[in-house]
């Protein structure tokens, strides 16, 4: 068994004013949200997790806040989770400290106090800056918002922001979409995520679409959006290092991309999930009850919210970590997924693999194994064939 991988904490803040029609995540609509008990509940699950033989005594090397809306959430439960994370499991010196923030629940004396509870990046949801798109969206905020929270952010002492964006809307035209981008990177942000809108089942979104279909752009144009985002960002010196995600040079979002190189991390909170490695180099994962109330109730009770327990054996583990690394710009380290796993990724997953390097769109050498820039935009079905 190779040594333990740095170990992350996921904390999830699950209210939002408003529940946006496309939005699949864990988020609900509270007009009053139960700060002190959720507060109360993410602490006990938190000392649960902190002192279970799989994560006692690991340090904490990045923590990332997401929702819902944590930026609705008063800054004395963000400095109260902080502390119990470094008192219950230890925080690296050097962590990374993300929270996502809604442009429209920007406030600078909030900004300030989230700082200097520790957080030390923030994640802020522009998603587009064109108002007729963020009124489709159903987004709680305007274009001018956006700018301001970035402001706000930048003058309460963020110097590593990050700014979401969502391109391939109903309608909307490429350089439409390039317009967005550009007014983003004018701003000047330390990384950029840009994600293509999809229809997720089970949101108002899907049932809207199915019973009136909405222009969604076609292969052609969706295809086109993803290569020039890509040329635009490279040539405002933004490095892809994974496939929706850039950033400037050392500022990639080091939480995020432990996901992707497959590290263990503790998930608290209302729909939260987390993971750990096994001995037998298999791993175990959970997630938690996502109703925010049940959740609070079940943690009271027993101190943890698990809903799902699942367990995978060394095979399917790294076909797993196999498929989600591949997201990476990098790939899969062949020696370090050898030395996590026992065996050559190469060797397993060649016969599953052969067309796609054929085909030069999987790049196989000594070292690495990933993506060439024409398989990158194939990278869902390309991972989906090892498993
Ligand atoms: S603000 Fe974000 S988390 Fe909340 S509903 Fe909208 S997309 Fe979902």
């Amino acid at each position: 068994m190779s040594v333990a991988s740095p170990l992350q904490l996921y904390i999830h803040i699950p209210y939002c004013v408003h529940k946006c029609h496309y939005c699949d995540f864990n988020s609900h609509e509270r007009s009053e949200p139960a700060w002190e008990d959720y507060q109360q509940a993410l602490i006990a699950e938190l000392k649960q997790w902190a002192a279970s033989p799989m994560f006692a005594g690991r340090k904490l090397q990045t923590i990332f806040i997401g929702g819902g809306t944590p930026s609705l959430a008063p800054p004395s439960l963000i400095k109260t989770i902080l502390d119990a994370a470094s008192l219950y499991c230890g925080i690296d010196d050097d962590a990374e400290i993300s929270m996502e923030a809604n442009p429209g629940t920007a406030d600078a004396e909030n900004f300030r106090a989230y700082k200097l509870a520790g957080v030390n990046r923030l994640s802020i949801g522009v998603q587009s800056f064109d108002s007729t798109e963020l009124r489709w969206l159903e987004r709680i905020h305007g274009s001018d918002d956006a700018v301001k929270a970035y402001h706000i952010a930048r003058q309460a002492g963020f110097t590593n922001i990050n700014l979401d964006l969502m391109y391939g809307l109903p309608k909307q035209s490429l350089s439409e979409w390039l317009c967005s981008l550009h007014k983003a990177i004018d701003l000047g942000p330390e990384h950029l995520s840009c994600y293509q809108l999809t229809v997720e089942p089970h949101t108002k979104l899907a049932s809207r679409h199915a019973q009136s279909p909405y222009v969604l752009p076609n292969d052609e144009l969706a295809l086109n959006m993803f290569y020039e985002t890509r040329q635009q960002l490279s040539d405002a010196s933004y490095q892809a290092y994974e496939i929706s995600n850039f950033s400037k040079a050392n500022l990639k979002c080091r939480h995020n991309d432990g996901y992707w190189l497959y590290h263990d991390y503790i998930g608290i909170g209302a729909g939260a999930a987390g993971k750990w490695d096994h001995s037998d180099q298999g791993i175990s994962r959970y997630s938690n009850i996502r109703t925010p109330e049940r959740y609070i109730k079940t943690v009271m009770q027993q101190s943890h919210a698990m809903n799902s327990e699942e367990s995978l054996n060394c095979e399917q583990a790294a076909a797993e970590a196999f498929w989600i690394g591949l997201r990476r710009t990098k790939g899969i380290n062949r020696p370090a997924f050898k030395q996590r796993f026992g065996i050559d990724a190469w060797q397993q997953f060649s016969k599953k693999l052969q067309t796609w390097q054929a085909h030069d769109q999987l790049i196989v050498i000594d070292d690495s194994i990933h993506l060439s820039n024409e398989g990158i935009a194939l990278a869902d079905e390309i991972a989906a064939s090892v498993l």
